[in-house]
């Protein structure tokens, strides 16, 4: 079934079909007749990033909204600033042929502005869980009129120490007028269940799960190259040099390796990729900016730490980075691949991975359930490899070894070689 033939009007058809888009997604499949179907249901849905979500929750939020009520009537919990400004980039595009208005709410930006749009009557509030709060506490918005409260990311919002702010929101939200929550999250833990539990009053609960579809990971093509620290920087400059990537975003763990990461890669006669960085120290201004020119690709190489892993859609990236291994959960090394591969798209991901990390990439390929491929740096590291774990003699090397033995010492089959160690 394609959007036309969805009972929806047809100003959401239109800005679906202005923005290139006819046929639902799995998640977009099965949550949005649930959403339009139920005055009572909450959602409860498991799917990774790029699958969709943003519009899963915002086509029937933009079809139950009031346009001649002048109040807020749905607020949209986000974690992290970029994340905001992309959500409300998706549902005030799609909500304009209805008259619908939309502010986007973070901190690290003048306050007054956004007071201002949610007096003049927008309807939709994205926004992440301080500012919000700090919006609340001035009583600058109210939640009287909410018919929708929205968690996307809802395991980052955790894993970002938000469940305080996000209860504070949600126990005024949720009273009195009773909305519906849409819970959308990556990973079901089981923390994250219980916020549905707590807030749902036990109400009817579909439960969604796209998750083992796993898009994002299977379009990706992945590695790894074994490097000495030493030369890592010069591996992966190579690296560069003979991937040539596009688009590429490179992944690293902390703010201050960023900064001097970037140094470094301008100042490097080698290469002529024009780097941008994304790490949380930088002002909002600043991460705005290199949002932007990295999306109209000004900046063609992002540096970033994990500030960039989740949620970001820039469909062009080509290749990602981990020029450091994620340290801590496994499932991080998904989401900062899910930077490429976007809607099935074929991406790279490529990981410059240090002895002791091996244990890393295990546990990694644990949580996937899928391998990841050793590359080489060069002809000999790959010939030493080989010879390491290769399990069968050349044929070479057998008859070398046959040459000295035996008869009775000669093996039943080539493949009895245990005697060759
Ligand atoms: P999301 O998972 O919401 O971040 O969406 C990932 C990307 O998929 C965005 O670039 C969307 O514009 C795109 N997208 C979402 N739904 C569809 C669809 N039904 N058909 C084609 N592209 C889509």
């Amino acid at each position: 079934m394609k959007f036309k033939d969805y009972n929806i009007h047809d100003e959401i058809k239109r800005a679906l079909d202005d923005m290139g888009i006819h046929t639902p997604t799995d998640i977009q499949e099965q949550a949005i007749p649930e959403i339009l179907k139920g005055e009572s249901t909450h959602i409860l849905a498991q799917a990774k990033t790029g699958t969709g979500k943003t519009l899963a929750f915002s086509i029937p939020i933009v079809e139950f909204l009031d346009p001649s009520l002048k109040k807020v009537q749905t607020v949209i919990l986000v974690p992290t600033r970029e994340l905001c400004k992309q959500v409300y980039h998706v549902i005030s595009k799609l909500g304009t042929n209805r008259r619908l208005k939309s502010v986007e709410v973070y901190g690290g930006v003048s306050i007054n502005r956004q007071i201002e749009k949610i007096k003049a009557g927008a309807q939709i509030v994205v926004a992440t869980p301080g500012r919000l709060i700090d919006l609340f506490k001035r009583n600058a918005i109210s939640f009287t009129a909410v018919q929708f409260v929205v968690l996307d990311e809802a395991d980052r919002m955790l894993d970002m120490g938000f469940l305080p702010d996000v209860d504070y929101i949600l126990f005024d939200a949720m009273k009195n007028v009773y909305p519906r929550l849409l819970l959308f999250s990556a990973t079901m833990l089981p923390e994250v269940k219980d916020i549905m539990m707590d807030y749902s009053l036990d109400e009817n609960i579909v439960e969604i799960d796209v998750s083992r579809d796993d898009l994002t990971v299977s379009a990706c093509k992945q590695y790894y190259y074994l490097s000495d620290p030493k030369y890592k920087y010069n591996s992966f400059i190579r690296l560069l040099n003979r991937e040539k990537p596009s688009s590429f975003i490179v992944f690293v763990n902390t703010k201050r390796w960023a900064v001097s990461l970037r140094k470094k890669m301008i100042k490097d006669k080698r290469i002529s990729f024009r780097v941008g960085l994304l790490q949380g120290d930088m002002s909002q201004r600043q991460r705005e900016i290199t949002m932007s020119d990295f999306r109209n690709k000004k900046i063609t190489c992002l540096i970033a730490t994990d500030v960039a892993a989740r949620g970001l859609d820039i469909p062009h990236v080509s290749h990602i980075f981990n020029y450091d291994l994620p340290v801590g959960n496994p499932e991080n090394y998904v989401h900062r691949i899910g930077r490429t591969s976007r809607m099935e798209r074929a991406g790279i991901a490529i990981s410059l991975v240090e002895n002791e990390e091996m244990n890393m990439i295990r546990r990694i390929e644990l949580f996937m359930k899928r391998d990841i491929r050793r590359y080489y740096l060069t002809r000999e590291e790959r010939e030493q490899d080989k010879a390491r774990h290769r399990t069968y003699p050349t044929i070479k090397e057998t008859k070398k070894q046959l040459e000295g033995l035996e008869d009775e010492e000669y093996p039943e089959t080539i493949a009895d070689t245990s005697i060759y160690g």
